[in-house]
């Protein structure tokens, strides 16, 4: 039995057998081939694989989002067809004796460039196109399985760290937990691994060693625990304990239907984070009372090129339809930082967390907003819906987003389409400068969500995403809690609702310190519904109120 110490992001406990990611090679081996006819075979092998796979993603996509995204993936199938492309191919290897890898990236490479010179932007979009066409046949050479999991039977899942855009794209009923050698616990990652419930545990370093793969491993998201060829003993004790938290989760379930409230009365709203429309349904398994936070680059990350319109007015309005008429906050585009999409072709930054990312690229490329806009607001005749921009700073940006939304509203007015003229319209509090500017902010929007992921990243300084920061990435400093007092005051001084979108929402020792601010909603992961239900239901705001308020702003706090 082999033991190995991470850190817990996620709890639960998950027993299965250990799979390593499977990533596609970068490194390219290039040499020159004897046999140019069995070298085109093996092209052509990988090829057609590539275009069997292709369509099976198609037909993936269609069922679960509409002919709009399938034809994505069928394009790439056309684009894998294509006579020049092959042809292209065909001659590096059988006049140059190039090997397929080489002669299928100098091919990509050439009309990349070649569709990235044209002046009109449906051909510049197939640069992007062809590379990825090529990464899958390159893959499909080289051995490498596309998509992560080849297994049939559910594993545990350990990679060196996972990309947002790898983990949503996995199959999620093939993961039973993820382990990774780096990763920190406000990483996306591990904030996707808590909405789909699964155990995961990252910051193993090098513990985990590739000829483990296979054996049967118990992971324990709640210590950061991993159990490599568990004894009988261990096996039944983490066993048991599995057994237990099924069980607490069965009486749990008995909090269903009852309210967010008090024992002296003060309501709070429970809603929940989501990052796709198949989130939905551990909402309601939960008994949300709607959705606080949809991370809509989700949706982005999830395909190979912009989605269009259509593409994300059906998801939108699967979401606002699935859970009407309970409210749905969906928030704007939030790419850049940790969450990077190759089709965007941003250029690379020395610091990703403060450059180009969420609103700051809507308001800099319109053309992007404006198409999530006018999906977002045809969605709103479905059903309840909020929008919420991320990575504000300044009033001036409310006022252009705004001015955009007013925009779309005229467009879609004339083209006599439907919408809720009364959509709220809110802003993520997420910069210190959005808390200090709350005062002037509140005017502007609804509502605000406090995004504490990020509020406490800039606050303190100090990268989310960096494990090694310890003790001194902390959520519960005390300037991160004023901040949120502060926002709070000038929220309910303008008649705007404040809610906590960031991971601290789910933090049960914070909970009653939430409530004495005035919070009026927590949006958490579906699994945290019931637990922070029973925290509220268990709370007696009056008898702390006093003393935490008095606590946070004491002159004696020197931390
Ligand atoms: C946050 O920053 O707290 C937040 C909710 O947004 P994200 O984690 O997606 O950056
Ligand atoms: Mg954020």
């Amino acid at each position: 039995m082999i033991s190995i110490q991470g850190k817990g992001v996620s709890t639960g406990v998950a027993a299965g057998p250990l799979y390593f990611y499977q990533r596609a090679k970068t490194t390219l081996r290039r040499y020159k081939v004897e046999n140019a006819e069995a070298e085109w075979a093996r092209f052509k092998a990988a090829q057609e694989k590539a275009i069997e796979q292709l369509g099976e993603l198609a037909e993936k996509a269609r069922a679960e989002a509409g002919d709009e995204a399938a034809m994505l993936f069928e394009t790439h199938q056309m684009m894998a067809e294509d006579l020049d492309y092959e042809e292209t191919i065909q001659a590096s290897i059988c006049e140059e004796l190039n090997n397929a890898e080489a002669a299928v990236t100098d091919t990509a490479a050439q009309f990349a460039e070649m569709f990235a010179a044209m002046d009109d932007a449906y051909f510049q979009a197939r640069a992007a196109d062809v590379k990825d066409v090529s990464t899958r046949i390159l893959g499909i050479l080289s051995g490498v399985v596309q998509g992560g999991i080849d297994s049939d039977v559910p594993v545990i899942l350990a990679a060196d760290d996972l990309a947002p855009s790898e983990t949503v794209q996995l199959d999620k009923s093939k993961i039973l937990g993820f382990i990774t050698e780096g990763g920190s616990g406000s990483s996306h990652t591990a904030i996707l691994a808590r909405t789909m419930g699964i155990p995961a545990i990252i910051g193993v370093g090098d513990q985990l060693k590739a000829e483990y793969e296979g054996r049967e491993v118990i992971v324990d998201g709640g210590t950061g625990n991993v159990v490599l060829d568990p004894d009988e003993a261990t096996r039944e004790r983490l066993m048991q304990k599995r057994a237990e938290q099924i069980k607490l989760r069965q009486m749990l379930e008995q909090l269903k239907g009852q309210p967010n409230e008090t024992l002296d009365g003060q309501s709070v709203r429970i809603y929940c984070n989501i990052g796709s429309p198949e989130d939905v349904a551990t909402v309601q398994a939960n008994d949300a009372g709607g959705i606080g936070l949809f991370r809509s680059e989700f949706l982005y990350l999830n395909c190979d090129d912009y989605p269009t319109e259509d593409y994300q007015y059906e998801a939108y309005k699967k979401v606002l339809s699935d859970m009407a008429p309970k409210e749905v906050i969906i928030r704007t585009l939030d790419i850049g930082a940790d969450k990077q999409i190759g089709y965007f072709n941003l250029p690379k930054e020395e610091n990703p967390a403060l450059g180009n990312r969420a609103l700051r690229i809507c308001l800099n490329r319109p053309e992007i907003f404006r198409t999530q806009l006018r999906a977002l607001y045809r969605a709103s005749a479905f059903g309840h819906l909020g929008i919420m921009f991320p990575m504000v700073t300044s009033v001036w940006e409310v006022k252009e987003a705004k001015k955009m939304c007013r925009q779309v509203m005229d467009e879609l007015t004339k083209e006599g389409i439907p919408f809720d003229e009364n959509v709220q319209l809110g802003i993520m509090i997420e910069t210190p400068a959005a808390a200090v500017m709350s005062d002037r902010l509140a005017k502007e929007v609804d509502f605000f969500s406090c995004g504490t992921n990020d509020l406490t990243q800039y606050t303190l300084a100090c990268d989310r995403q960096n494990n090694d920061l310890g003790r001194f990435f902390n959520p519960h400093h005390p300037a991160v809690l004023r901040l949120l007092k502060m926002v709070t005051d000038n929220a309910h001084k303008n008649g705007v609702w404040v809610g906590i979108c960031g991971e601290l929402g789910a933090d049960l020792e914070l909970t009653e310190t939430f409530l004495s601010i005035g919070i009026d909603e927590l949006s958490v992961s579906p699994r945290s519904v019931l637990p922070l239900r029973k925290k509220v239901r268990e709370t007696t705001v009056s008898a702390c109120k006093e003393r935490l308020l008095g606590d946070l702003m004491s002159d004696q706090i020197t931390i």
